[in-house]
């Protein structure tokens, strides 16, 4: 069986309804390729490995969390851009990128993909009542160890994480936000939450976590943003019938 790219947009609009969200970059079709869609690859990055490796495997279309033309960036195709998007219109493969509309989708995104992973339960928006929010908090069914949450993070995501340990011996109360989150710390810190777990750590944050008795967990950009792009592909495949890979091109950010 196979679709167009056209319905794939469709379809992929509407389940991340991306027009409900202010984001950095256009979510949806970015780089049109052949109308023909039969097998799709999906991944965090549409790097050059990654687009070599879908046009390896034969994909029509590729879906990415982080796709191109954020805000901000040169709009220029040169360089490293020039040669990714000259692969995907040579190869004629379609590229789809959905940045926060991928975060925050209640049962594929980022954020409820990784809360599964570590069996968080009672998940709530930190800003409570915003149902946008890119930070989440909720709890786990029995206190745990900081210990057994390092474990249980390095377990799940393949990753030992840094952990910056506060005075705190027991860890109920999470919240979280994949990917570049450390800027949300204090927020989580102001509601006595135990332990905050995101993917990236700045100089700042490892002060706030101390200063504020906070758990702190770096675990990776990377690392913590694969299995929103997995679940979605597995959403399609059951959804439209359509072959969908999932490939993890290693990176330790
Ligand atoms: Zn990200």
């Amino acid at each position: 069986m196979d679709i167009t790219n056209f319905q794939l947009s469709n379809f992929l609009d509407s389940v991340l309804t991306p027009e409900k969200i202010k984001d950095f970059c256009p979510n949806g079709l970015q780089v049109e390729g052949k109308t023909s869609i039969n097998k799709i690859v999906t991944g965090v990055t549409a790097s050059q490995a990654l687009i070599d490796q879908a046009v390896d495997v034969g994909a029509d279309a590729i879906i990415v969390h982080h796709g191109y033309f954020w805000k901000g960036e040169s709009p220029c195709l040169t360089g490293m851009k020039k040669k990714r998007i000259s692969t995907l219109l040579k190869h004629d493969i379609n590229l789809y990128a959905y940045h926060l509309p991928l975060d925050i989708h209640p049962e594929l995104g980022n954020n409820a993909q990784l809360a599964k992973r570590l069996g968080i339960i009672d998940l709530l928006p930190l800003e409570e009542g915003n149902s946008q929010s890119v930070v989440m908090k909720g709890r786990f069914p029995h206190p745990i160890t900081p210990e057994e949450l390092n474990q249980k993070i390095h377990l799940s995501l393949n990753k030992l994480p840094l952990h910056e340990p506060a005075d705190k011996n027991q860890i109920n109360t999470i919240a979280w936000c994949t990917g570049g989150g450390q800027g949300y710390i204090e927020q989580a810190a102001n509601q006595n939450i135990d332990a905050f777990i995101t993917g990236e750590v700045s100089e700042q944050t490892i002060h706030i976590a101390r200063e504020m008795n906070i758990h702190f967990y770096a675990c990776g950009h990377h690392a913590t943003e694969r299995y929103g792009a997995k679940a979605l592909g597995e959403h399609i495949q059951n959804h439209l019938g359509i072959e969908s890979i999932f490939i993890d091109v290693h990176n330790p950010a």
